[in-house]
This record gives C-alpha cells, sequence and structure tokens, in this order.
C-alpha cells in the first residue's frame, strides 16, 4: 500500500509542478529507480502501475531480472556504464541515460547492431565539472552528439545530468536552467531537435524544480521506495 500511496502523491506533485509552469503532466516521465530494492517490491510498484524503472548498475540488474522476467516495462540505465559492460547493457536495458564517451557510444552501437532497433541513449553532462561524477563537459557535447548521430543503431534523445547535491532544491535550479539552455544552443548550432527533446533531470529531493525549468523524465528512488539501506 505504501508504494501506491507514495507514487500518488508523487503524481499529484508533479502535477503541481507542471501547472505552475504552464506544461502539461503528460510530458513528464517519472523514472522510478529500483536500485537496491528487492525484485518482490519492484513488483508491487509495477502492480501499482509503474512502466519506467531505473537502475544503475548493470550486474545489479542481471541479478534481479530473472524473478522480473514476466514483467513488460521499460528498464533505464541510469548510472555510469563502462565499456565492457555495453554488450549486457544492450541485452537488460531499453534506455541509457548515461552515455559519456565516444567510446563508449561504439561500444553501446556495436552491440546494438545486430538487433536491428535503435537504442534510445541520452548524453550525460557533468554540469558542475566535478572530478568525482561522470558524464562530458558542456564543450564536449556537441562532438559527442555529433559521433552518436552518426551511429545507426543509437537513438540519441537528449542530455541527462546529475547536479551537485544540495539540500535546497533551489541551489540546484541554476544547474536544471542551464541544462535546458544547452539543448537549445545545441539546437541553434544546428542538431536536430529531435535529438534533444528529452531532459532526464531531477530526483526525489528536487524534482518539482527540474520540472519548472523542463525535465521531461525525472529519477525517483526514495519518494517511491523509501530510504535505501546502505
Ligand atoms: C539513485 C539515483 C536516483 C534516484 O535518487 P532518489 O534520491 O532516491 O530519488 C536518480 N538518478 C540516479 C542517477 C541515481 O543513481
Amino acid at each position: 500500500m505504501q508504494i501506491r500511496d507514495n507514487l500518488a502523491r508523487v503524481q499529484e506533485r508533479i502535477a503541481a509542478a507542471c501547472r505552475r509552469a504552464g506544461r502539461r503532466p503528460e510530458d513528464v516521465r517519472p523514472v522510478i529507480v529500483s536500485k537496491t530494492v528487492v525484485p518482490e517490491r519492484i513488483r508491487e510498484a509495477y502492480e501499482a502501475g509503474v512502466r519506467d524503472f531505473g537502475e544503475n548498475r548493470v550486474q545489479e540488474a542481471a541479478s534481479k531480472r530473472p524473478a522480473l522476467s514476466d514483467l513488460t516495462v521499460t528498464w533505464h540505465l541510469i548510472g555510469h556504464l563502462q565499456t565492457n559492460k555495453a554488450k549486457l547493457a544492450r541485452e537488460l536495458f531499453h534506455w541509457i541515460h548515461s552515455i559519456d564517451s565516444t567510446r563508449l557510444a561504439d561500444k553501446v552501437h556495436q552491440a546494438a547492431v545486430c538487433t536491428g532497433e535503435r537504442l534510445p541513449v541520452l548524453i550525460e553532462v557533468n554540469l558542475g565539472g566535478e572530478v568525482s561524477k561522470s558524464g562530458v563537459r558542456e564543450a564536449e557535447v556537441r562532438p559527442l552528439a555529433e559521433h552518436i548521430l552518426r551511429l545507426e543503431s543509437l537513438d540519441l534523445r537528449g542530455l541527462m545530468a546529475i547536479p551537485p547535491f544540495s539540500e535546497d532544491p533551489e541551489q540546484v535550479r541554476p544547474y536544471f536552467r542551464r541544462l535546458r539552455e544547452l539543448a537549445r544552443e545545441l539546437e541553434s548550432m544546428g542538431l536536430p531537435p529531435s535529438c534533444l527533446q528529452e531532459l532526464s533531470m531531477g530526483m526525489s529531493h528536487d524534482f518539482e524544480v527540474a520540472i519548472e525549468e523542463g525535465a521531461t523524465i525525472v529519477r525517483l528512488g526514495t519518494a517511491i521506495f523509501g530510504e535505501r539501506n546502505k
């Protein structure tokens, strides 16, 4: 019941943030982050209506997936991907939010090419320039996007960011705004708007601000499943 209630509350908050921003709730897609969550509880969320789940580790996803193979859901890889796991990631995920190098893009492309289907991907941008975080610097986004556009098995959809953490979501707002501006700048430089439509930004503590700044995908774990065991 808890999960169902949490979902309802989150959906109300998404709707309210959309109203404030003059946006439509159907233009914001919540991806429910199930890292560290056991398959039984993931199934509970599925039964409450969730169809988009996010995991940040390929290995963890691989170990939980057999218990969930009967569910029809879209799985999103939201964590850093190592090139040696590209093939497994391709098998387990329908979206990859964390492309952050041409080498990784090439590997995922090679893994996807035999499927004959195009894999939706996002470029992860390291907006804060934090050395501890993955993602490309702003200046590298354009060349990487142009590279991905040449790989026919990848379907570039937009940008993703994990801004520096702050207790106060207002402190994070400029980063969310910057990601949206960056997408518009790339468009004005000639990149096709269709490859810049999605902005994956905002987590449990700051998703409303992210929506106000244009998020089309918010990634929510704690708000649905409660605090994770460390
Ligand atoms: C864990 C995680 C989330 C969800 O975080 P919550 O604060 O639990 O909502 C979102 N995005 C990424 C990349 C994560 O690793």
